[in-house]
């Protein structure tokens, strides 16, 4: 069978414990048969950034600047007990957050929805898109813990601001964010929208909080206005701003099929409860968009108890479908980019494949509980077992 070529490369991004046992078995049970893989390889497995202090991740995002997509595998952010157990020199910062420093951008993250696996909320029945602003708000916050009858005034430049005396003991935060960061934001946003073809959602409370929420609303705003009003009519596709409680309400209410734009608490909260909803973080993909390029990931961990058991030789069933589908966005990208259509065309049809594989019963026992579909009865299997099935369906 002749394989599918590649121009241009993707950066891959190897990574630690149990999903990077997957990443090989990924590559040679579902891709390498089919495509003439073309990557440039960057291990960010603990082992190799300690060996290298780490400059193997900013290596790996400039990379991505370069070829404009990225796929990584799920990485360990050392703790005090990794750092004895890898016996680290450092405790080395989060690789997506190095990342995601290089790059700017925006997170996105999309529950893989597959028949018979029901959402908890029964009226959403098209994945809900959210899309996080990471930066600023309390996460870079400065706080303070005050005294009673303490005046608290702020210096903006060079005149003082009265805030407020203390009527008790209590505590104080000083939260930003920065214009050209929310505008980022927007843009990514909207962007998103038209690429997806998808509604966007928005909300903040503005009503109470007048100048800094009333901000992200104005810029937001503002932008659609300018510059994406036409083309969202033209792709038939709507832009709606509310505030925060009345689009939580809406949200329920719905069907699904949007992105949710979340300001960064927001973002943090919703994800969690999204994924819930939708079933498991192992049926969850995330994918970062920037001007600089796009990374795709699964937005679970390194499963490090799966690996502990793997270790021991046990058999374990983790679920390969959010790396599956890391690999087949950042695929279809490359073949958008490149006007690969066969490219594209295979990261499809593996996508279909791996759902079609669940909805036929077969899958890793995660999903077992979750599974009710008329006529099909379920079975667990190993997650290798899982990617097999997947490509006895590729094949035929
Ligand atoms: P995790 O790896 O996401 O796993 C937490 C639990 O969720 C697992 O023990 C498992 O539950 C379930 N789970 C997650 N993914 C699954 C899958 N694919 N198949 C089946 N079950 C799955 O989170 P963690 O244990 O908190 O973190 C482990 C390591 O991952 C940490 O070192 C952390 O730094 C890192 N991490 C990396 C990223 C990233 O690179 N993007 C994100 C988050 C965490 P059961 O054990 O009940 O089966
Ligand atoms: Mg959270």
């Amino acid at each position: 069978m002749k394989k599918i070529a590649m121009k241009n490369p993707v950066v891959e991004m190897d990574g630690d414990e149990m999903t990077r046992i997957l990443w090989t078995q990924i590559k040679e049970i579902l891709i390498e048969p089919f495509v003439g893989l073309n990557t440039e390889y960057y291990d960010l497995g603990l082992k190799h950034r300690d060996e290298t202090d780490d400059a193997v991740t900013a290596a790996a995002a400039e990379a991505i600047k370069r070829h404009k997509v990225g796929i990584k595998c799920a990485t360990i952010t050392p703790n005090a007990e990794r750092v004895k157990e890898y016996g680290l020199k450092k405790m080395w910062k989060s690789p997506n957050g190095t990342i995601r420093a290089i790059l700017d951008g925006t997170v996105f993250r999309e529950p893989i929805l597959a028949d018979g696996i029901k959402p908890i909320v029964s009226g959403w029945k098209e994945p809900i898109i959210i899309a996080r602003h990471a930066y600023g708000d309390i996460y870079r916050a400065v706080e303070f813990k005050v005294k009673k009858g303490e005046d608290v005034s702020l210096k903006i430049g060079g005149s003082a601001e009265e805030i407020m005396t203390f009527q008790g003991d209590g505590v104080l935060s000083v939260a930003h964010n920065i214009d050209g960061s929310i505008e980022n934001f927007a843009e990514n946003c909207f962007e998103y929208a038209l690429e997806k073809k998808k509604d966007l959602w928005f909300g903040t409370k503005d009503t109470i909080s007048k100048v800094y929420d009333g901000r992200f609303k104005d810029i937001f705003n503002d932008m659609f206005e300018k510059k994406y009003k036409e083309k969202f009519e033209r792709a038939g596709i709507v832009y709606f701003y509310g505030l925060i409680d009345d689009v939580v309400a809406r949200v329920m209410r719905s069907g699904g099929g949007f992105i949710w734009a979340c300001k960064n608490y927001d973002g943090d909260v919703m994800s969690d409860m999204v994924s819930t909803v939708f079933g498991s973080l192992a049926m969850m993909t995330s994918v970062l968009v920037s001007e600089n390029g796009f990374e795709y990931e699964a937005a679970h961990g390194t499963v490090t108890r799966h690996y502990y058991k793997y270790l021991k030789g046990e058999k374990t069933s983790t679920n390969p479908v959010a790396t599956i589908f890391a690999w087949t966005g950042g695929l279809k990208k490359r073949g958008e980019l490149d006007g690969n259509a066969e490219l594209a065309g295979f990261a499809e049809n593996l996508e279909k494949t791996t759902l079609k594989t669940i909805e036929n019963g077969t899958m890793t026992n995660d999903l077992l509980p979750l599974f009710k579909r008329e006529g099909i009865e379920a079975k667990g299997v190993s997650g290798e077992e899982f990617l097999r099935t997947v490509a006895s369906g590729l094949t035929v």
